[in-house]
């Protein structure tokens, strides 16, 4: 197929400084839970993207010095030239799909309590380190200035004997420490490094000025930087100092990538905002600079990607999430079939991988984080291994991936679901205000079904032990989802709930499938992620009096991985929906609710004509258990392998659902269950223990 003439200029090459890029997509730095920890596999998983058509791939921010190091986070590292080879290893795979290998070289003061090295952060000015940390930050003076200057400066001399062809200096996201010089807030210095824009930019400049001088001859230099904090007069602003910076370095970097801090505004969720949110503080920058500027929006629509280049906004089309959804985004326009394209739901399960400081997973893209463990590919799966044919019953998200991609490996596959709609869970949720675009989950592998002829999709096809027995399929795959408890059990409460029999007890489930329920309405959430919070906002959306109670410190407080706690929170408040955070619930009444206090136990009683217990779930594995308890009619009918997989094995998120279904369709006839590889750190050569020079 040929490629639209429409997008033509996506696929323009792109000079920056001494390099040039081959296109315009650009994935910009984005953390990865891999880090310094994970160094093959990092390689593996940045060099996908190069493969897939990403003319530009960059690191995660690669600490320079230990005396400003992000531990127990997963960064990059280059602290001295032992950390070369494991970033060599990531340049040279990235090359080797001919694209260009980034490295953000960050330095982030304050913003790390140098938990491991136990080193003092350093800062503009005297300051606490945030968030809770009993750090405080001490303020540089000019021999710190040098020191850092020698430090960036050593590290971008390693970065390109890495191999590395655009080296960054990192001011972005309220992190990088010139970002701290250049702030109000933060820098309060009386010398030429404070005061005026022009003194609190001095290091930016000189950090711009030492890179290019060490590096420039081969390597881009860019600069990452936050040209609106959301803020107010307190940050820089697009209209006012972020512009500022911008004109007065205006020339010195070879590319600009800007965006707007903090993290959260950043990588903002679907739910909080839409595609190409970031144009009207990024927009002015292109009219500052003859440089090149690159900008992120969690573009997946080409048009808006062209629509950007041809207005003037961006020159490179910035991207972490749809990169992580799609590594094989740009190859998939550039061949003409943009509408394979695995569109990132906005859901922020990437991020929450470096949260929890292990390798990044995605909703969308199942084979993420598991390119050099598990040697998945997300394009090309192996053929089938025998003429074996698979039912799979259920279309959620488990089901419908499975059926995918054990279609995709050449699979007689049939797909049988209870309901007229596919796509389970997703396709109810994605109802709720904000989720629509999880529906992308469902759409994206139905597109990929109907160009499947191996696959059969049967619906209103409800099936039981007995049938499944009767088709004799040599594959069974279970995929029959999960309800939500009725009795309140769930991580506060181990035994039913006093009072859970009443009328006006309501589950999640009855809600999403139409239940209205009466007024005032009491959510108890004792699951913690999105759903108590979404449903609080849509029952007061649709006019009623709600009360969010949960024995949680505050409301949705799993959502703090995906940066949404606090614009969940806000939004609950601005809706005037009544908060109960570390309360339990410890009865129902008539008309009432009893809470309990999580810490002292003292009770107190709310109106509730309804109460929504939002507590654990039940995997739906009725079918399961009846086959397991007739091996001998199993071997009868032929089934050779029965499975469970998603939330009928163990409820979890859609992307554990998607993961399990991609899982069990690469291994259907595999003898060896599960197996990966994992990065052994060779041991130090440093034993015994140091030993420090004796004075004397
Ligand atoms: P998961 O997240 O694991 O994919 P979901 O709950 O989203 O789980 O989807 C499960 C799907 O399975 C639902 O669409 C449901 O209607 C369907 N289902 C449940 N039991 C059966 C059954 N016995 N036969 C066919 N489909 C079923
Ligand atoms: Fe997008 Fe969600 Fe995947 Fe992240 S996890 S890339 S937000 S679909």
């Amino acid at each position: 197929m040929s490629r639209d003439p429409r997008y033509d200029l996506l696929f323009e090459p792109v000079r920056i400084g001494p390099v040039t890029a081959r296109n315009r997509f650009y994935q910009v730095p984005h953390c990865a839970g891999m880090g310094h920890r994970e160094p093959s596999a990092s390689a593996a998983m940045r060099a996908m993207k190069a493969e897939g058509g990403w003319a530009v791939v960059c690191t995660e921010e690669c600490d320079i010095h230990p005396a400003s190091e992000f531990s127990p986070y997963a960064e990059a590292r280059l602290w001295d030239d032992r950390d070369i080879p494991a970033l060599a290893r990531m340049a040279e795979a990235v090359q080797s799909h001919g694209a260009l290998a980034g490295i953000e070289l960050a330095f982030n003061g304050a913003a790390a309590p140098n938990r491991f090295s136990r080193e003092i952060p350093l800062a503009p000015s005297d300051t606490v380190v945030e968030p809770y940390d009993p750090v405080q930050a001490r303020a540089m003076d000019k021999s710190d200035i040098r020191d850092l200057r020698r430090w960036h400066r050593a590290a971008a001399l390693r970065a390109r004997k890495a191999g590395f062809d655009i080296v960054y200096v990192y001011a972005g996201h309220d992190l990088g420490l010139p970002m701290h010089f250049l702030s109000r807030r933060h820098n309060r210095r009386g010398d030429e490094y404070g005061g005026s824009l022009e003194n609190r930019a001095r290091l930016l400049r000189e950090l711009i000025e030492d890179t290019k001088e060490a590096v420039g001859d081969r390597c881009a230099v860019a600069v990452r930087l936050a040209v609106e904090e959301l803020l107010g007069e307190d940050g820089l602003t697009a209209e006012a100092e972020g512009r500022e910076v911008i004109e007065l370095l205006a020339e010195l970097p070879d590319l600009w990538d800007v965006n707007v801090s903090g993290w959260r505004n950043d990588s903002q969720t679907a739910r909080f905002g839409p595609e190409g949110a970031q144009e009207a503080y990024v927009a002015f920058v292109k009219q500052v600079t003859s440089k090149p500027v690159v900008g992120v929006g969690r573009f997946t629509s080409p048009d808006a990607m062209v629509s950007q280049i041809k207005r003037g906004v961006l020159d490179l089309i910035g991207a972490a999430r749809p990169s992580i959804a799609d590594p094989f985004l740009p190859r998939k326009i550039e061949e003409g079939r943009p509408e394979e394209i695995r569109e990132c739901i906005g859901c922020n399960i990437c991020v929450t991988g470096d949260n929890d400081i292990v390798p990044l997973r995605c909703t969308q893209n199942p084979t993420m984080g598991e390119e050099w463990r598990r040697g998945w590919h997300p394009e090309i799966v192996p053929p089938k291994a025998s003429d074996d044919r698979v039912l799979v019953v259920g279309g959620g998200p488990a089901g419908l991936e499975c059926a995918r991609a054990a279609g995709q490996r050449g699979y007689a596959v049939t797909l049988a679901e209870a309901g007229r709609a596919l796509g389970g869970r997703v396709s109810l949720e994605s109802r709720l205000p904000g989720l629509a675009s999880w529906a992308r989950v469902r759409d994206y592998r139905l597109a990929c079904l109907a160009a499947l002829p191996e696959v059969e999709i049967y619906r209103e096809s409800r099936l039981d032990a007995t049938q499944i027995l009767e088709f004799g399929f040599e594959q069974v795959i279970l995929a029959t989802g999960s309800a939500w408890r009725r009795d309140g059990i769930g991580r506060a409460i181990r035994r039913p709930l006093q009072g859970c029999e009443r009328p006006g007890v309501l589950t999640p489930d009855d809600l999403l499938t139409g239940t209205r329920p009466a007024g005032p309405v009491l959510i108890y959430d004792d699951d913690h992620y999105y759903l108590g919070g979404v449903l609080a906002e849509k029952l007061r959306r649709d006019g009623l009096e709600v009360t969010l109670v949960t024995p949680a410190p505050d409301v949705s407080h799993w959502t703090h991985n995906t940066l949404e706690q606090n614009s969940i929170q806000k939004r609950l408040l601005e809706l005037e929906v009544a908060l109960r955070p570390q309360q339990g619930l410890s009865a129902i009444h008539d008309g009432e609710a009893e809470l309990a206090c999580v810490f002292t136990g003292r009770r107190q009683r709310l109106p509730a004509a309804s109460v929504v217990l939002i507590t654990a779930r039940t995997p739906k594995d009725q079918v399961y258990r009846a086959l397991m308890r007739r091996p001998e009619a199993l071997a009868e009918a032929g089934i050779t392998s029965l499975r469970r997989i998603g939330d009928c094995l163990a409820p979890g998120t859609i992307a554990a659902a998607v993961y399990g279904g991609h899982r069990a369709a690469r291994e259907i006839d595999q003898k060896q269950y599960g197996e990966f590889q994992r990065e052994v750190v060779a041991l130090s050569q440093g034993w015994p223990p140091f030993v420090p020079a004796r004075l004397g």
